[in-house]
């Protein structure tokens, strides 16, 4: 990939589809209204995605992290058109865009882009039973036929470590992991290409976390799945990812493989955020950057850079000149005047 134009700019230009790549997202764009008075006039936007831009090679897991409010789990509902219209930009899947498919054509598409949320127990309905949990949607998509959708189902329930009889119990009857493990289920059974993990174990404890992660790395080797993995979990998102991606207020402010984001951070925000991992050695020092101030409103985003507020390095131009994303190393790219040639 080429230097891209400035994150916040609103003309881009058009991807061209490299088949390496099963995801393609281009200055990607999600801005919520803001409504006020009798009529809800508009009175602003909420700009929850600002213009992020990456691709996604087939089979592999990019991890997504930042603060809470930074615009992940935005981002990762845009790509799947979960939250309406995109402002803007372009999120190309297996070479279409999204946006531009046909109702029918975004329901066949579904069956290849899922989604696992954080709560599993409030994703699962209570009143159905896990086989109709993990079998409602197989059927509706007449993805087996009839005759084998039992063996299908019990086949999916195996290869997520559920047994046969749980089929008849309810959510309830599980502990926090086994729900996790039905999600997965009832993901895996339309035979997905692409997950979006939205922190998927952070509401476990750290042994079932291992567990699930073990789990989902197992399904994506057996499947070739690609997987956008949602974080604020620094450790965990270093054991599954192949490449990380770093937002702030919207942006993605650093992105590249993950050894090389881990070894060797660029941006500042990238590097305070990291300083904080804990390093599992009772002698080793840590030298612990630590942000002043509060992540700003994204209703009302700083001029140039967006973390020029909070950045140690800021300058006059960081005030006025939004970066621009700049690869610095192959595959490593970085949006920060720091690294400007
Ligand atoms: Fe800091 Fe300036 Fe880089 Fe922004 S552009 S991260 S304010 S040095």
């Amino acid at each position: 990939m080429a230097d891209r134009k400035g994150m916040t700019e609103d003309n881009y230009e058009p991807l061209i589809y490299d088949p390496q790549y099963i995801l393609m997202v281009n200055q990607l764009k999600k801005y919520f209204p803001i409504k006020s008075g009798m009529v809800s006039r508009v009175v602003g936007q909420v700009k929850a995605v600002d213009g992020v831009t990456f691709n996604l090679k087939r089979g592999t897991t990019m991890g997504l992290v930042g603060e809470s409010g930074c615009g992940k789990t935005t981002t990762g509902r845009t790509i799947l058109r979960l939250s309406g219209e995109k402002t803007g930009g372009q999120v190309l899947f297996n070479g279409k865009e999204v946006y531009d498919l046909t109702s029918k054509e975004m329901r066949d598409l579904r069956t290849k882009m899922q989604i696992i949320f954080q709560d599993p127990f409030s994703s699962l309905s209570p009143r159905l039973p896990v086989g109709e949990i993990i079998g409602e949607a197989v059927r509706e998509h007449n993805l087996v036929p009839k005759a084998e959708f039992d063996d299908y189902i019990d086949q999916v329930m195996d290869n997520c470590g559920l047994q046969p009889f749980h089929k008849a119990r309810y959510p309830h009857e599980f502990s926090g992991g086994q729900r996790q493990r039905i999600c997965i289920a009832r993901a895996l059974a339309l035979n997905p290409e692409f997950i979006v993990c939205d922190e998927p174990v952070s509401a476990l404890d750290v042994s079932i976390q291992a567990q699930i992660i073990n789990l989902l790395k197992k399904l994506q080797e057996k499947y070739k799945i690609t997987y956008l993995f949602i974080s604020h979990d620094l450790s965990v998102v270093e054991h599954i990812s192949d490449t990380v991606g770093v937002m702030y207020l919207g942006n993605l402010v650093e992105y590249g493989e993950t050894a090389d984001i881990f070894k060797n951070p660029l941006h500042p925000y990238t590097q305070a955020l990291f300083s904080a991992i804990p390093i599992p050695d009772p002698k080793a020092k840590m030298n612990r950057i630590v942000l002043e101030g509060s992540i700003p409103s994204p209703a009302n985003p700083p001029s140039g850079c967006k973390f020029h507020t909070r950045c140690a390095h800021c300058t006059e131009r960081c005030r006025q000149e939004a970066p621009v994303q700049r690869e610095i190393e192959p595959g490593h790219y970085v949006v920060c005047h720091l690294y400007d040639k």
